[in-house]
């Protein structure tokens, strides 16, 4: 039996696709708060990022936690049922993630990802600092 209620686990596994989800819309929200200008969604990207900010050479990613892989987080818990199946299409992205980021660096685009359990209301506040701090750092150090 899978440990999550069939309602959870929907909410848990339905963001893959789906772009502005909440979690991104909340990273947005603090960015315009922050007074930054960011482009969405840039095709022209390895992995077409979901926040661009161009004039400080960065990229934002929002990643859902189950989907990506989040090490540690009991968001990421493969469900009982069909176990190989989950662990190989999350693998997969895992990978795929990692060759961005690769890219991406190559590139010498900073690169921040941002997990959807980052983004709960009560830590609104710190995910700000790492925004800011990101953004205002440079791309060497990080
Ligand atoms: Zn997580």
């Amino acid at each position: 039996m899978d440990k999550f209620s069939q309602e959870k686990r929907r909410s848990i596994m339905g963001s893959i696709k789906s772009k502005n989800t909440t979690p991104e819309l909340i990273v947005r929200r603090l960015l315009h708060k922050l007074g930054y200008r960011f482009r969405l969604h840039k095709k022209d990207l390895p992995g077409s990022p979901d926040i661009v900010l161009p004039k400080h050479k960065k990229v934002i990613f929002v990643n859902g936690c189950f989907w990506h892989g989040h090490e540690n987080c009991k968001k990421s818990q493969l469900p009982e049922t069909n176990r190989e199946f989950w662990q190989d299409k999350i693998s997969k992205n895992i990978k795929r993630d990692a060759e961005n980021i690769a890219k991406l660096t190559e590139l010498e685009w900073g690169v921040l990802i941002i997990w959807d359990c980052q983004t709960k209301k009560k830590d609104l506040e710190n995910l700000e600092k790492i925004l800011d701090n990101f953004i205002r750092s440079n791309n060497q150090s990080c």
